[in-house]
Parts: C-alpha cells; structure tokens; sequence
C-alpha cells in the first residue's frame, strides 16, 4: 500500500468518524467518533511518540511537502517561473515607467532598479524541516524553526539563484523581504550566501519584521524600498507577498487575486507553497494552537464536492 493511498485512507476514515492521530505503528485502531461538532474536551493525554515510518499518520501537510520535495511538476515549475522571471527582468528594465510595487510613487523612472523577493518556499526551500515537523507529529513553532534557521543549510529552490545572479549581473539590486524575525537575519543572510545568493556589501537588503517598527504586513517594506528604487518585480509564494490582504476569507483571498489578473501575467512571479501559506491559515479562520483533529475538520468542511 502507498503513503498516499493509505493517507485518503486514514482521511477517510476521519471524516467517518474515526480518529486515528496516536494509531501504533501499521496499525489503525478504532476509536470512538470524534464530536466535531462541539469544542474537543481536553482530556490528559501523554505527548505523541515520534512517528515511525511505518506509523499511519494522518496528516494534512503530507502530500505538499512530498511534492515539493519529490516531484518533477514541482521542479518544472519552479524552473519554468525564474525563466520567466528574467524575460520579465529585461522587459522591466527597458520600461522606465515599468512599476511592480503598489507602493511605488512619485518620480520613480529615474531611481536605480531593484526586485522585491520572499524568502521562504521562494527562495530557500524550508521542506526538510517540515518532513521532521511530520515525523515528530509536530507543527511550525518558534523554537524548531529556530533552531533550523541557525543552521543556515536550507537549498535553494530551483532556478532562484540563476536568475537571482541574473538579476545582479545587470545591476538590479535584490530586496530579501521576509517574515522570518529580525533575530534571525544575520543567520538567513549566512544562509542566502551559502546558497548562491548575491548580497550587497554595503547596503542591508534583509528587511525583515521587528526593523524599524515593520510587522508581518509587507506593504511597509515595500513602500520603504521604493522610496530609493524602481521596483520591477514582486517574487514571493504568499499572496501578502504581493498585495495587502492575504489573511482574509478565503473567497476575498480568491477576489483579491482576481482583481490584479493583470498583474501575475506580468511582473508578480508567484511560487507555489502547497502545505502552509495564508491560504492555509484562512482556511482555519486564521487560528492558531488549533488540534489536529480541529485543522482537520475545518479543512474538510471547506472541501468542495459534487452535491
Ligand atoms: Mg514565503
């Protein structure tokens, strides 16, 4: 049986009302129906023991990290929107009245050129410590995340540092705009560099939350550098990425999107991020500290089916 097969399983199974969360190894256990309709009533439970890999898990974020780490449409993907992020590039560059950012204003045609980028699952490829969140039946937290940050070893997603290299060899300066914490930037430019990136030598280019009294809303950071560079391109995973508005509903998400069509046709190049994002967190009415039992049966009351 494969992991996938046995994961729609399990999911299955769920939605029937049987829960599975602490299963034995290659066993599924049955267990009374879970009250979804009510708040789950906490109970002392001992914590998950680590997943074994044999261990039926069922887990939500399963399929998105396999396919971001495993499958060639992922890599194709990838490669396909930093081809295009060049051929934007040069088409930006020749338009002096060329603009990405929403943000910019003013007198911009003559200010040197720069790109805004996201950092995590648009640059650098955090999936290795996602796989160790699933295998501990744990999810993101600080102290984890941390700790793989400081080791500054995450790769780069495909064709990022191509064109990054691109970019800077036309003298584009690129912007890291990210929403790792203002702690963490000197251990993400260690790790930027390490990958291939170019960073300026004289110039701090890893903007991040906690700076200057920025938060997690990236238009600030936006605006600040378009105060001193003409922006050709948004590249990011998230739609906060691009615009301000992510952490609406889901259907506004959609809207959102849909008002600037023009826009991902153009100089907004988006990677995709199948296993968290905004996208993810409104599906959860942007709770956090929910159980997996919750996550699920808010993610499955959102499914879309034929009736
Ligand atoms: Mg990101």
């Amino acid at each position: 049986m494969t992991v996938s097969r046995s994961w729609w399983i399990v999911l299955g199974m769920l939605a029937a009302g049987v829960g599975c969360r602490s299963a034995a190894p290659g066993a599924l256990r049955t267990a009374p129906p879970v009250p979804f309709a009510t708040s789950p009533t906490p109970v002392a439970t001992p914590a998950p023991a680590p997943a074994s890999p044999t261990e039926l898990r069922n887990d939500d974020r399963l399929g998105g990290v396999l396919w971001q780490q495993t499958s060639a449409e992922y890599r194709a993907l990838a490669l396909a929107t930093f081809a295009r992020a060049r051929v934007e590039l040069d088409r930006a560059l020749a338009d002096r009245t060329a603009t990405a950012a929403l943000e910019q204003a003013g007198e911009y045609a003559v200010l040197p050129p720069a790109v805004v980028a996201d950092v995590d699952e648009t640059l650098l490829d955090n999936s290795a410590y996602e796989a160790d969140r699933i295998r501990v039946g744990g999810r993101y937290e600080p102290v984890s995340w941390n700790a793989w940050v400081e080791r500054a070893g995450a790769p780069a997603v495909p064709g990022a540092v191509e064109f990054a290299r691109y970019a800077a060899e036309r003298g584009v300066t690129l912007f890291y705009v990210t929403n790792r914490a203002a702690a963490l930037e000197q251990k993400t430019r260690e790790n930027l560099a390490a990958a291939g990136f170019p960073l300026a030598p004289d110039l701090d280019t890893v903007l991040t939350p906690g700076e200057r009294g920025w938060t997690s809303e990236k238009s600030p950071r936006r605006a600040e550098v378009a105060r001193s560079f003409r922006i050709l391109l948004l590249v990011g995973d998230d739609l906060g990425d691009f615009v301000t508005g992510a952490r609406a509903r889901p259907e506004e998400r959609v809207a959102l999107a849909e008002r600037y069509a023009d826009r991902w046709q153009n100089d907004w190049l988006l990677l995709p991020n199948p296993y968290y994002g905004s996208w993810e967190r409104a599906l959860v009415d942007n709770q956090r500290d929910l159980s997996d039992e919750e996550i699920l049966r808010r993610k499955l009351g959102r499914l879309r089916g034929s009736e």
